[in-house]
């Protein structure tokens, strides 16, 4: 019996420093109390208005196969949506409910790359993306950012790396770093794409969560909309994680080419988890800003706690439910460090390394627990990264 090449390379060369990650659950399954800044979940669960709106769905009958392009006023109400928050006029038919934005990440994929395709994505990555892209038969090719850069993409490196490929995949705000790109940033990107005839795939889970500038789509960009591929989702702006409903948002023709996709794949999302969802778009930008209010709160908090130290640094993480932090001054790894922080502080946070070597030295920090907690794991993350440089000279 032999497995396909496709699906027995998704995890190719995958990254270090889960470990980390493993080894913390392991210790939370043996009862050891561990503060976990892993998981990029909300700690609250979907709103129970929410839950209601689905169960009566449900109940009322809408439990057979639902429409595979999704369901016309949820589609309407994406639609609605990105023109009212990007000034791209949006129809319908720019627009395929999917199941999450994960499948919207790999349909996206499969859309715009033959087999064999090199596919960009960008260093450090949301852990998915280079699976995702192989998943699809493309190959991934990683675009290296730099810490001196906040890890944004630079045009001129992506003008050299991009010869020969087909796609780049972009995040803001970013998973992991948490920082939002700026419009120069965006506009170079766009420049590149337009310039080597690539498509963009953009993915905006994050879009609600931006705590300083803004939120732009570079599908707003000229000469754009007929390039870009924008990956939306319930389960962040939402707190719907579960609920598996997403979209994407493109041209007319590939959404039609998209939704022949989804019949041969997922047959569509169900009916009473769309119902739910329009239902939640509905409740309009307070509800999202309600759901987005904790990340917001700790964020200032962070920027309080590490504004108070030297040895920490905070990259400008100003969006998502995250935060990169710089420990190269401890002259441990991220791995290294996320590794003891653990161990001595029994506290989890995720090593830079495992979202790729561009993020080598850093860790990334989940905003996902009550305030108090937070505010203080972080003081003693960075008592702790205090007294590593101590520690290196005595044993020297
Ligand atoms: N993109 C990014 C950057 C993410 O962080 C996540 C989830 N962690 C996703 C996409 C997928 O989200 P979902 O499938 O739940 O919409």
């Amino acid at each position: 019996m032999k497995l396909s090449h496709r699906i027995t390379h998704i995890n190719e060369g995958g990254s270090d420093g889960w470990e980390v990650f493993d080894r913390a659950k392991r210790m939370i399954a043996d009862g050891i109390a561990v503060t976990q800044l892993t998981i990029g979940e909300h700690d609250i669960r979907t709103d129970p208005t929410i839950l209601a709106a689905m169960n009566a769905s449900a109940t009322g009958g809408h439990t057979g196969y639902a429409s595979v392009p999704g369901i016309p006023g949820l589609r309407d109400a994406v639609a609605a949506r990105v023109s009212a928050r990007t000034g791209v006029p949006t129809r319908r038919e720019n627009v395929l409910i999917t199941p999450g934005g994960q499948a919207g990440l790999f349909m996206a994929h499969n859309a715009v790359c033959n087999p064999g395709d090199v596919a960009l994505f960008v260093d450090p990555y949301y852990a998915t993306y280079p699976g995702t892209i192989r998943a699809a038969g493309a190959v991934a090719r990683p675009l290296r950012t730099h810490a001196r850069d906040a890890f944004l993409p630079q045009a001129e490196e992506l003008a050299q790396l991009a010869k020969g490929a087909v796609s780049l995949l972009i995040n803001s705000p970013n998973n992991p770093t948490g920082v939002v790109y700026d419009r120069e940033t965006l506009e170079g990107i766009a420049g590149v794409c337009r310039e080597q005839d690539l498509w963009l795939v953009s993915d905006e889970v994050y879009d609600t969560q931006v705590w300083k500038g803004e939120h732009i789509s570079p599908r707003a960009l000229p000469g754009m909309a007929e390039r870009t591929l924008v990956i939306g989702s319930m389960s962040k702006s939402h707190a719907m994680t579960g609920s598996r409903c997403g979209w994407i948002v493109g041209p007319e023709e590939a959404i039609a080419a998209l939704a022949d996709l989804a019949v041969t794949t997922t047959y569509g999302v169900a009916g009473f988890v769309q119902d739910a969802a329009l239902f939640a778009l509905n409740a309009g930008e307070d509800f999202e800003e309600q759901i987005a209010a904790p990340f917001r709160r700790r964020h200032l908090l962070a920027q309080k706690v590490l504004g108070n130290q030297q040895v920490v640094g905070l990259l400008p993480s100003d969006g998502a439910m995250y935060l990169m932090l710089d420990i190269r001054s401890t002259g441990m790894s991220g791995e290294a460090f996320a590794y003891a922080l653990l161990e001595e502080e029994r506290i989890a946070v995720m090593p830079g390394e495992s979202f790729g070597s561009a993020a080598a030295g850093h860790i990334r920090v989940a905003m996902t627990i009550a305030d108090a907690e937070f505010e203080q794991a972080l003081k003693r993350l960075c008592d702790f990264a205090a007294t590593i440089p101590g520690r290196e000279s005595k044993r020297a």
